[in-house]
């Protein structure tokens, strides 16, 4: 009953209940912990989860956490993602105890695996991959022998090290472990130890004509660095006998692996092999394209480390593969934005208000808060002059019922302005409106309102003659259906055509020179960036998120 109350107090997700009695018991003291991405690619939100709680587990409990790359397949890896990969980490506000590298054990991993032979528990295989399935078995059946399982220890010694010296080519051997070809879990059957690759690897360049396999290479990874908790997600738990096996008949460090369900997000896709799809054939603009679930997409669009922070945290640790709501996500960045984004003002689609009794030529200064979350950050000046732009959608002809924006002869404010009323319209031969004409109230000057004039509404403006034209980038989810991998045919052609708008906009002064990465609301529109496109010639944003969820109002409707 007491730890029961206790758990719910301090609401432990499942792996650090195991921690927590791993350490009371005296098991370990200190715990060690490890990120392990193959740098094939850039972060996505996936592993976004998979850092906040490897990392997050060691701000928690005594211990540390490793960076440790598993860079145990040549063909598919770059510097340019491992240097990606520590940016992203850095940003998301992590910060690792040892930058390591599958690679740098090969000389370890291959002496491992001269002792497996020497055992008499590893044999190379001369057969070819389709050979090898072929023996396999399937669940219900099982496999048979490989005609090369019987070899001596020293044809195996001999042939182990052709292999290594590059005398043989790709595919046309492999290292088995010598198990149980009727195993009831199929990865028990011999699994391959190390096949032969001519490749150029990014670290160790042409050293090696072998690679060890992923199973040859964590669990001994994890050992070699002593990780306590190896966590991994749920599609590897078949793997954990033979990680088992493995560092038992090695002789070396025990670590253990637990695994919890990848997180996955609707609407997008998280896999590092599809995104590399969509870069290379240009469906977006790089890997770090605002509509990427890429940490840097997710940056450049202008979502903070503390919103994605929030949103694993939220969306926790679990047993079971589920969809997370993307609108959860947008919900985290929104609840932080309003703490930290400055208030801006921003016309997009401009329809001109002459301000008839305001004279020509002169420019007042208003004043408007920065933040009126955060009063610290001030007040900034706007320009207020006689001819103003609003957005079109803020004037009707003949208002609807509860429309309390302008029409002729109410009343509205201008955010940090004077109450202005409307007194009529101009339009053209089209019969589009091009211009209202209003007069404002005098005395009614925002913090210095003497009129006790009460208007419903209150519009974003900015004077026409000090707008900044900026351009704006709207965007939409990447795709047009929820569960991208269960669709048929080709996950490309559930890319939602619109998921990219460019607009113009109408800003005031305030957003003419601002720095990439800069966060901002704009009245009344949602929350933008500045782009690492943007110069002071020419401003860009991006919109980061809606104030509302506009996707959960059409679900309603
Ligand atoms: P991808 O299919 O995108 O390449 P991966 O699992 O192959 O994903 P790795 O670079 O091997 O990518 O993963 C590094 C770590 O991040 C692993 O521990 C992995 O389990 C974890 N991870 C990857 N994707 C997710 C996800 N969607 N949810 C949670 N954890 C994830
Ligand atoms: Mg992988």
């Amino acid at each position: 009953m007491i730890t029961e109350e206790k758990k719910e107090e301090k609401n432990l997700n499942f792996i650090e209940e195991i921690i927590e009695a791993d350490l009371k018991s005296g098991k370990y003291e200190q715990i060690i912990t490890r990120f392990p991405p193959e740098p094939n690619g850039y972060l996505h939100i996936g592993h976004a989860s998979s850092i906040c709680l490897n990392f997050g587990l060691t701000k928690t409990f005594p211990g540390y956490t490793n960076l440790r790359f598993d860079d145990t397949n040549p063909v598919t890896e770059d510097t340019e993602y491992v240097e990606s990969i520590k940016n992203d980490i850095r940003w998301m506000g992590f910060e690792w105890k040892n930058e390591l590298y599958a690679s740098d054990y090969f000389d370890q991993l291959y002496a491992f695996a001269l002792k497996f032979i020497h055992a008499g528990l590893a044999y190379v295989d001369d057969s070819t991959s389709e050979e090898i399935a072929a023996l396999k078995g399937t669940p219900t059946e099982p496999g048979k022998d490989s005609p090369y399982r019987n070899r001596s220890v020293e044809e195996n010694l001999a042939l182990f090290e052709q292999m290594r010296n590059g005398e043989f080519p790709d595919g046309s051997r492999t290292l088995r472990a010598k198990i149980d070809m009727a195993h009831i879990n199929m990865l028990m059957r011999d699994p391959i130890l190390y096949r032969i690759k001519h490749a150029h690897h990014h670290r160790t360049g042409n050293k090696w004509c072998i690679y060890p396999m992923y199973d040859f290479a964590h669990g001994q990874s994890d050992s070699i660095e002593t990780v306590t908790h190896s966590i991994c997600t749920l599609e590897f738990a078949p793997h954990r006998e033979l990680y088992d096996w493995l560092i038992a008949k090695l002789e070396i460090y025990p670590s253990h692996q637990y695994e919890f369900a990848r997180r996955n997000l609707n609407y997008t896709v998280t896999s590092k092999r599809k995104l590399l799809q969509l870069v290379q054939d240009g469906h977006v603009n790089g890997w770090d394209d605002p509509r990427m679930p890429t940490i840097s997409g997710m940056r450049r669009r202008g979502f903070t480390a503390a919103s994605i922070r929030d949103f694993c945290d939220r969306i926790g640790v679990a047993r079971r593969e589920n969809m997370i709501d993307v609108g959860l996500l947008e919900f985290c960045v929104r609840e932080d934005l309003n703490k930290k984004a400055l208030r801006r003002m921003v016309v997009m689609d401009p329809l001109k208000v002459v301000i008839t009794n305001f004279p020509e030529g002169v420019t007042e200064m208003c004043h408007s808060e920065n933040n009126p979350e955060d009063i610290s950050t001030g007040v900034r000046d706007i320009p207020f002059t006689r001819e103003i732009l609003i957005e079109k959608e803020d004037f009707m002809e003949t208002p609807a019922k509860k429309y309390f924006r302008l029409a002729p002869g109410k009343m509205v404010r201008l955010k940090g302005a004077y109450i202005i009323q409307c007194e009529t319209f101009v339009k053209d031969e089209n019969g589009e409106i091009t211009e209202v004409h209003c007069s404002y109230i005098e005395n009614s000057k925002s913090g210095q309102d003497t009129t006790g004039i009460n208007v419903k509404g209150t519009l974003h403006w900015v004077s026409a003659k000090h707008a900044v034209p900026v351009e704006i980038r709207l965007y939409d989810r990447l795709f047009s259906v929820e569960n991208v991998s269960i669709e048929e045919g080709d996950f490309k052609d559930y890319i939602n055509p619109e998921s990219l708008e460019i607009i113009t906009g109408y800003a005031e002064p305030a957003l003419a020179d601002t720095n990439a990465g800069d966060s901002f609301q704009f009245l009344r529109k949602g929350y933008f960036a500045t782009d690492t496109d943007s110069t002071s010639e020419k401003p860009v944003f991006n919109r980061t998120v809606t104030l509302r969820d506009n996707w959960a109002k059409a679900a309603e409707k």
